[in-house]
C-alpha cells in the first residue's frame, strides 16, 4: 500500500511504483490507479494520494519490509508523530495468505481492513482478494462507506 501527502504526492507515488519494481528479486505485477483520501486522525494536513501494487517477490516478508523502509527513507520521510504528514508511506498489506506477528511486522496489516483508501485500490487490482481472518475486500469496503476516498486516475 502506497501513500503520500507532502510535496508532489502523486509524483512520489508514481516514482515509488518504479522503485518497487527495482527491489531485489521482485517485480510489480499490477499497479492501481491513484486515489485521493481525507487524512485520518490528525486532520489538519493535506489530503493523501494512495495506491496499491501487487508484487511477485523472492524476498521473505521481513526482507521485503526492510526494502520498503529503504525506499521510504530515500523519499525523505520524517517520523514525527503517529499519522503525521509523510512524503511516502509504504505498508506491507498482505504477503500471499500469510498471517505473521513479530515485533516489527504484522501481516495482514492490522488496520487495512477498515480503511477505504487501502481497500479501494486493492479491489481494483485484485477483485476477488480476501484478507485472512477478515473477509473479502469487497465485503470489507461496505463497512467503510462513510470514508471519503475517490479515484483520480492514472
Ligand atoms: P507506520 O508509521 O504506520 O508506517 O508504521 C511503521 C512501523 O510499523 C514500522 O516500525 C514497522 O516495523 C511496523 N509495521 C508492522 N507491521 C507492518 C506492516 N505490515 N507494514 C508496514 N509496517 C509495519
Amino acid at each position: 500500500g502506497l501513500g503520500a501527502n507532502l510535496g508532489n504526492a502523486a509524483a512520489q507515488v508514481r516514482n515509488a511504483f518504479d522503485e518497487l519494481d527495482r527491489m531485489p528479486h521482485s517485480r510489480v505485477l499490477r499497479r492501481s490507479s491513484l486515489y485521493r483520501s481525507a487524512p485520518i486522525g490528525h486532520a489538519d494536513q493535506p489530503d493523501f494520494i494512495n495506491a496499491a501494487a501487487q508484487l511477485e517477490t523472492g524476498l521473505p516478508a521481513e526482507g521485503l519490509l526492510t526494502e520498503l523502509q529503504a525506499i521510504e527513507q530515500r523519499h525523505g520521510r520524517v517520523r514525527s508523530f503517529a499519522n503525521a504528514p509523510r512524503t511516502l508511506d509504504l505498508d506491507l498489506l498482505l504477503y500471499a495468505n500469510a498471517v505473521l506477528s513479530t515485533p516489527g511486522l504484522t501481516v495482514p496489516h492490522p488496520r487495512m481492513h477498515e480503511r477505504a483508501f487501502v481497500l479501494m485500490p486493492l479491489l481494483e487490482i485484485a477483485p476477488d482478494l480476501a484478507v485472512p481472518g477478515r473477509g473479502t475486500v469487497r465485503e470489507l469496503l461496505k463497512g467503510c462507506e462513510s470514508q471519503i476516498a475517490e479515484r483520480i486516475g492514472g
